[in-house]
């Protein structure tokens, strides 16, 4: 190995090891810390955060960077090393625009503001922490006043995520997806709801731990290199390529809440197991953008996890887990139970219909307060106002409105809905891609085999880590840019079978 890039690797290496560090801090503060614990584990976490932040955007690293620049010149673009200095570069520049007192100063304030949101969202007491989300919407303008000359506020916080979307890009494909979903989910409406009472129980919290967990392990997430905990608000994250957890929230009254959570973490979690080893401690070591990372989580929680061939295989264990409370339920009743579509007031219960509805009003209520044309005061008007007119349900409260999501509470505001759209449209593009190159998948899934689709997912997107951009590998995968047309296609087929839809449905 070149001997610069080695001397980049150590110091690549020494950064990662402080954000893991503090990344053990933060999972032990929303498991098992106790509350008496906040205020020093803020400061903690920030300085860690602090010196890691220091330690990259040093002169050394810029000076290698340069050093290193016709080496990269020299080799392919997918190269290892290539990518790594180019990831880095990115980088590099990108959060050395950032003061270290303003990045200090952030993650303190994050920290104290998640911390109050845990108190808040069960006391559905929006004032509490209604100033601190100003002081958040100011200090998210102020992060994208760092990065001057772009079309929109939000632009900047949007590349964070997810590289080379903009505002402009993502209203574009919003409303071709909403142009598609609103009929699709009115007449969905109109043919009647599904019986889920099935879901409701109730069933046993370490019963259903016991189930999620045999079903994750049979998908192919290695405990080995990580473990489960429970939770507030359910997340994946990763200390090493070695060590990749999951959280889990459990319901005893909803079945879905823990199982399909558990699913979709798993399938976070699955994808940073899957990262080619010798990129650990490296920005080449995460899923490469927030869009990609869902469309992960979401290919196995919804287009694997909520589908017939899947429940062919686990019902049956499903049923003699909670004989007592499924014995009478057929296949078919519990299938269409998973899939039942019904406008709701939470974002993480939504079915994968009305979800991105979700989705979009997050996201242009975030881009009208960056914009300043909504002032956090309103934001509780806002939203209910939203929720009544696109999805037709009015939050009783603030706590199943507003308060529901970590997102503001323990970031910034801008830039944290997106993703999660993106990855309903990756996760069809690439099943789409794998049961072409295998058309066995869904006889396979039907038989608890998930190898080959795994298998597929790791070749093609997993072991890269952040070596190409989410247009990239799309472009690798299909040889075009990403299209929403499979996601439509996967929905109108599925929900139009579910619920005896006529084929222009
Ligand atoms: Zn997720």
């Amino acid at each position: 190995m070149h001997k610069r890039l080695q001397e980049l690797r150590g110091m690549l290496t020494e950064v990662s090891d402080l954000r893991s560090a503090a990344a053990v801090l933060h999972w032990d503060q929303t498991t098992y810390m106790p509350a008496g614990g906040a205020d020093s584990r803020a400061r903690q976490i920030s300085l860690l955060e602090r010196l890691a932040h220091e330690r990259f955007i040093q002169m050394a690293i810029g000076e290698m960077l340069e050093d290193l620049r016709e080496y990269e010149q020299s080799l392919p673009y997918d190269s290892d090393d290539a990518s790594l200095i180019r990831v880095t570069r990115k980088q590099y520049e990108r959060e050395s625009r950032i003061p270290v007192a303003f990045q200090e100063a952030l993650a303190v304030h994050c920290a104290h503001t998640y911390q109050e949101w845990t108190q808040a969202r069960p006391a559905n007491d929006f004032a509490r922490v209604r100033p601190l989300l100003e002081k958040t919407l100011d200090m998210s303008r102020e992060l994208a006043g760092f990065y001057p000359g772009y079309d929109h506020i939000a632009d900047p916080l949007i590349e964070f995520e997810d590289e080379g979307m903009t505002v402009a890009s993502l209203r574009k494909l919003f409303a071709e997806l909403r142009g598609e979903l609103v009929p699709l989910v009115r007449a969905v409406a109109e043919a009647g709801p599904v019986d889920d009472t099935c879901l409701t129980g109730p069933f046993a919290t370490a019963d259903q731990l016991e189930f999620g967990r045999q079903v994750i392990e049979r998908l192919g997430y290695d405990f080995s290199r990580g473990r489960q905990d429970l939770t507030h608000h359910p997340y994946m994250i990763k200390f090493s390529l070695g060590d990749v957890r999951i959280t889990t929230r459990v319901r005893e009254n909803d079945l879905g809440e823990a199982l399909f959570g558990t699913i979709h973490e798993s399938g976070h979690a699955m994808y940073e197991q899957g990262i080619d080893a010798s990129f650990d401690g490296t920005p080449l070591a995460h899923g490469t953008s927030s869009g990609i990372h869902e469309s992960q989580s979401r290919l196995w929680e919804n287009v694997v996890g909520r589908s017939r061939h899947f429940w062919t295989f686990f019902y049956p264990a499903l049923q003699s887990a909670f004989p007592g409370q499924l014995s009478g339920v057929t296949l078919d009743d519990f299938y269409r139970a998973v899939n039942s579509v019904e406008p709701s007031l939470i974002r993480t219960e939504a079915d994968e219909l009305t979800y991105n509805l979700h989705v979009m009003i997050r996201f242009d209520l975030e881009t009208a307060m960056l914009e300043g044309k909504l002032a956090v005061r309103d934001l509780p008007e806002a939203w209910n106002e939203r929720y009544r007119s696109d999805l037709g349900v009015l939050p009783p409260d603030n706590r199943d409105g507003v308060l529901q999501d970590v997102h503001w509470f323990g970031g910034i505001i801008g830039g944290a809905f997106q993703g999660y759209t993106l990855g309903n449209v990756f996760a069809a593009l690439f099943m789409d891609a794998a049961t072409r190159a295998h058309p066995e998948i869904p006889s396979d899934i039907e038989r608890g085999e998930f190898a080959a689709l795994l298998g597929w997912l790791r070749d093609n997107i997993y072991r890269h880590g952040s070596k190409f951009t989410a247009d990239e590998l799309a472009m690798r995968i299909t040889g075009n840019p990403p299209s929403a047309a499979p996601y439509v296609s996967y929905l109108k087929k599925k929900y139009g079978a579910i619920y005896g839809l006529g084929a222009s449905g």
